[in-house]
């Protein structure tokens, strides 16, 4: 909980939904970090680093949105502050796993 509260609109974890060939049934795909490192490449002012995580430097960020740009999984989210925030897992460990009321979610 990064962000100090529940709230899903700041959520760093996203879920998009679609439809099947067929337009009938609906679908679930989690947008998360496969830690590719494209970001971390393409960042002009290197913002982000990746360890065995992915991490932005607020300091630094400013905001280009780059980083949304080269993802290919659709990680990276914007805050309220225009900050890029992206998903670490909470190291291993995520809470919204832990938490969610309906556990839709689960963590390999
Ligand atoms: S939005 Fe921030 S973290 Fe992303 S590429 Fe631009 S400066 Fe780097
Ligand atoms: S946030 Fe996207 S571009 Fe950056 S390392 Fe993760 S998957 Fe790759």
């Amino acid at each position: 909980m990064h962000e100090g509260e529940y709230a899903p609109s700041k959520a760093r974890l996203s879920v998009e939904s679609y439809y099947d060939d067929h337009g009938r049934d609906i679908k679930y795909k989690e947008a998360i970090c496969i830690l590719c490192g494209l970001c971390v490449k393409n960042c002009p002012k290197e913002a982000i680093t990746m360890t065995d995580k992915i991490a932005v430097d607020h300091e630094k960020c400013i905001g280009c949105k780059t980083c949304l740009k080269v993802c290919p999984t659709k990680a990276v989210r914007y805050n309220e502050k225009g900050k890029s925030v992206i998903c670490d897992t909470c190291d291993g460990a995520p809470i919204c796993v832990e938490i969610c009321p309906h556990s839709a979610l689960s963590y390999k």
